[in-house]
């Protein structure tokens, strides 16, 4: 068995909050574990808590079209979320809930080490970049320690509001360009030019 299902077997059993009295299923995530780019969502919604699965909704749906835009299926990517089980009703995260399940995307992270990391929606940005407001940084390539990170609007977002539906397109289409130019750049170079890339 691999590191990374070992893992996902392990977060199974988890009842480190509250959260576990609450879920039908614990959702780990799901991918290829040498994927080059890791996805990473809020928490699961009803569908999620379901299957298991991560984006497996109308959101989820969505994002399957945004990996389609770019050439990839869900099987050629990671993707999890930062939250592994089911708030109630959908209801925010909890901070110590968060912090509770932190563990535990640190270690896919670790085992998987993408090449960029794309942040989608606003617990998932505060993860990384806690001071920043994602309608300021979407779509803005950074690289520390070796990784990109990319953030961008939670694809549910453009189902509650149709405007931003062109806007997550658009920073979808821009991958490929921003790893293609991350490959040949050093790692000194992309750091010190990460703003200025695009
Ligand atoms: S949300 Fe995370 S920390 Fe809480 S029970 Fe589920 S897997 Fe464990």
């Amino acid at each position: 068995m691999s590191a990374l299902a070992e893992l996902c077997d392990e977060i199974l059993t988890c009842q480190d909050c509250e959260l576990a009295r609450h879920r039908t299923n614990v959702v780990p995530g799901e991918g290829t574990e040498d994927a080059n780019l890791f996805f990473i969502g809020e928490a699961p919604g009803w569908h999620e808590d379901q299957q298991g699965r991560p984006f497996v909704g109308p959101a989820g749906q969505f994002l399957d079209q945004l990996l389609a835009s770019i050439g990839l299926r869900r099987e050629e990517v990671y993707i999890a979320n930062v939250i592994k089980c089911r708030p109630p009703q959908n209801r925010e995260p909890l901070p110590e809930e968060i912090q509770a399940c932190r563990r535990w995307l640190d270690r896919q992270i670790e085992i998987i080490q993408p090449q960029m990391i794309v942040t989608l929606g606003r617990y998932s940005l505060a993860r990384h970049f806690p001071n920043e407001s994602i309608s300021k940084i979407h779509g803005k390539p950074r690289k520390l320690e070796g990784i990109i990170y990319y953030p961008m609007y939670h694809p549910a977002a453009a189902l509650h509001q149709g405007s931003l539906r062109p806007i997550i397109e658009a920073d979808m289409l821009k991958i490929p360009q921003i790893l293609a130019k991350a490959k040949e750049l050093p790692q000194e170079a992309a750091e010190s030019q990460q703003l200025s890339l695009f």
